[in-house]
């Protein structure tokens, strides 16, 4: 399983992140993303890392963890 983080203080709001991987990233009232599962299921594994490389301000950071 891998866990996904946005350091909310970076982020500028683009919305990438939520296009590239909805069912991970939400928009919160202030723009700016949020994770919405603890633990990202591995079918949004993929989707995850391409909204971590795509985020322009490097805010996100995925994780593998253990089981
Ligand atoms: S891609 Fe990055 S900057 Fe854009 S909304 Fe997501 S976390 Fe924020």
């Amino acid at each position: 399983m891998a866990q996904a983080s946005v350091d909310r203080t970076l982020c500028v709001g683009c919305g990438l992140c939520i296009e590239l991987c909805p069912a991970v990233f939400a928009r919160a009232e202030d723009r700016t993303a949020f994770v919405q599962l603890q633990a990202v299921p591995p079918e949004a594994t993929r989707c995850c890392q391409e909204a971590a490389a795509a985020c322009p301000v490097d805010a996100i950071a995925v994780s593998e963890t253990e089981n």
